[in-house]
């Protein structure tokens, strides 16, 4: 029998654009069709044309609503898909409102660049999608329960399980050709609220991992102690007798956050404050949850998404109207201070020393979260400059993420596997991290790259078919500006870790004659022996 085959179109050394073709006979589905995100280059993939046909995809198979897995839907549609998006029921409800957010974020950016008056004789940008796009795409969701089988597509047949990661994520089971294959989508981390840990059948052919935190360990926290964590530092904001802000993901985060306090509140183990949710987008998903409720754990018997001290706010004006409370616990998007209301409440509280601004989730470099976590002074936000006086503080053991030794759980629990491992979905050195210890179990590992094709036997390794995309290597890589930037963020701090002034002259010193002097410098090292 021909043996299916596979060809990676992203999330292959790096972290987004999750996109896999399974293609067998004329037949082919995708697993997830996902936005690129990160530096300029990277996201510059989303523009360049699908590598295949939509109108020839019969299906997709999704594997949660995260933009990085969800976010090329509107753009596949748009380009002639109309095939089935098969996904679990929550899975269906969040990508009908994440995929017209993200679509009128897309709308506003290129009316922004083609406002700049440096573009005035360049073509006008077009969005790389509508919020029409976006509304067709959602409604092409086919939802199923998780473990029900399903044929999305003539010779396929397939299963999704639950992974553990954000409301309504899944792995995806296919079988096509007598082979076997399982994609773990994201795996969520033991311990999360709201989701049982992830699961997922075993004897299988090949498998796709993915490989974020492939070279994290984390401590292993309960939802008690994360609690405990959460209350001291309320308690402390509130002490304060300024306002707690909390710079929050809408999905996920969001609602983990509301369930802790909500319970912390009901303990009576923090002062009966007002909490307020300002952004649209997570009070949406916020109901959602609530309509998912019977699914989730943890939650109890009440209403906590109902607690009677949270206020969804809607208007802007009533957003702005927050600037007028004291000692309040306010949510508000995006998670990383780039966009949304969260950046008028830090303008507002960022410059009061009785304020407090808690971080809980990751900060990507270069972000404005970022900036501030790591102790900036002063930042500049929408063309203002702001001293940083307000407390700021980071609770770091929220994660939607397995880490290292759970993504290994994982792996042996799928034991046998008489084919190959791909790891996916992860940076360069959490790959390797992880390829070395799945070497000592499985028989075949293979790291892909995007473009390439691999066929895919049963019960023997995937054959290699065709090779990778050699342009994206350096564009996939760090380069020299992620360092740089690196760098530039942490200057200061390095500098003031030094013992005295006089080191950091000369420190400031040497960096100057090395890189006025680079040529040299550099013919020196290569004569120094071992250099
Ligand atoms: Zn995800």
């Amino acid at each position: 029998m021909i043996a299916p085959a596979l060809t990676i179109h992203g999330a292959a050394r790096t972290v987004t654009g999750s996109c896999f073709e399974v293609a067998f006979g004329r037949r082919r589905v995708l697993v997830d069709c996902g936005l690129f995100q990160g530096p300029r280059t990277i996201e510059a993939l989303n523009r360049e044309p699908f590598a295949f046909d939509p109108a020839k995809i019969d299906a997709v198979l999704l594997t949660h609503a995260h933009m990085d897995h969800s976010g090329l839907l509107p753009r596949l549609v748009a380009q002639g898909f109309r095939g089935a998006i098969w996904c679990t029921e929550a899975t269906a409800d969040l990508i009908s409102v994440m995929l017209p957010d993200g679509a009128r974020i897309q709308e506003y950016e290129a009316a922004r660049r083609n406002r700049r008056a440096d573009r005035a004789d360049e073509p006008p940008v077009a969005p790389l999608y509508t919020a029409a796009d976006a509304e067709q795409a959602a409604a092409l969701a086919r939802p199923v329960a998780l473990e029900d089988q399903f044929e999305p597509a003539p010779g396929f047949q397939a299963r999704l399980w639950n992974a553990g990661h954000i409301l309504g994520s899944a792995s995806v089971e296919l079988f096509a050709g007598g082979t076997r294959l399982l994609f773990s989508g994201d795996l969520g981390p033991e311990h999360k609220s709201f989701h049982l840990d992830p699961s997922a059948p075993r004897k299988l052919d090949h498998i796709f991992c993915e490989s974020t935190y492939g070279d994290r360990d984390r401590e292993t926290v309960t939802i008690a102690e994360r609690r405990a964590v959460l209350e001291a530092e309320v308690k402390a904001a509130l002490a304060r007798r300024g306002n707690l802000v909390i710079p929050v993901f809408a999905l996920e985060r969001t609602q983990e956050l509301l369930l802790d306090l909500a319970h912390l509140i009901n303990e009576g183990r923090i002062a009966n404050r007002q909490v307020f949710i300002d952004s649209p987008l997570a009070s949406r998903a916020t109901e959602i949850f609530r309509r998912h409720r019977e699914t989730l754990e943890d939650l109890g018997s009440t209403e906590i998404f109902r607690h009677p001290n949270f206020h969804f706010v809607e208007g802007v004006e009533e957003s702005i109207r927050l600037n007028s409370v004291t000692g309040a616990i306010i949510l508000a998007a995006s998670g990383m201070c780039e966009a949304g209301r969260i950046r008028h409440h830090l303008l507002h509280n960022l410059p009061q020393p009785q304020s407090t601004i808690l971080f809980v989730g990751f900060q990507a470099q270069g972000t404005l979260g970022r900036t501030i976590l790591e102790g900036a002074g002063r930042v500049r936000i929408s063309g203002r400059d702001v001293a940083v006086r307000a407390q700021v503080r980071r609770i770091d053991s929220y994660s939607a993420h397995a880490d290292r030794e759970e993504l290994i759980a994982w792996m042996k629990a799928r034991k046998p596997v008489s084919g190959s491992l791909f790891l996916t979905h992860g940076e360069a050195a959490a790959i390797e991290a992880l390829r070395r210890e799945a070497e000592q179990f499985l028989p075949s590992v293979i790291v892909p790259e995007i473009g390439e094709r691999y066929a895919l036997p049963a019960g023997a390794p995937a054959r290699r078919l065709a090779t990778g995309r050699t342009d994206l290597r350096h564009v996939l890589s760090r380069d020299w500006q992620n360092d740089y930037a690196e760098l530039a963020a942490n200057l200061k701090s390095s500098l003031q870790r030094l013992e005295s002034d006089a080191q950091r002259a000369e420190a400031v010193a040497r960096l100057r004659e090395v890189l006025g002097q680079y040529g040299a410098f550099r013919a020196r090292r290569r004569t120094k022996p071992g250099a």
